[in-house]
């Protein structure tokens, strides 16, 4: 009697271990460094909510914007209304 030797596929997981897991190795990319403009300033207000001075600034979509660093309120004017208001109260500074 003579043995028959059955060569035997490797299975699935012998497959995948045997394989280098180079891909699974992620080198980390460096991220881009997206430079933002620094909003600019248009006038110096008082917090409607702390009554604190607080910086106007312009958006990028030319909205009064201020940001209280006492209360952390961030107030956005997008009204015709709120902007003549807080043109009324704000004392503009130039650049
Ligand atoms: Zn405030």
């Amino acid at each position: 009697m003579s043995k028959v030797k059955i060569k035997r596929k490797p299975n699935l997981l012998e497959r995948l271990i045997g394989v280098k897991a180079k891909e699974n190795v992620t080198t980390p990319k460096p991220e881009p460094v997206v430079l933002q403009p620094a909003l600019r300033q248009i006038g110096i207000t008082g917090c409607p909510v702390c009554k604190r001075e607080v910086a106007v600034y312009l958006t990028k979509t030319q909205r009064p914007f201020v940001n209280c660093g006492f209360c952390s309120v961030r107030i956005f004017y997008n009204g015709r209304e709120s902007m003549r208001r807080l043109k009324r109260k704000m004392t503009e500074v130039g650049e």
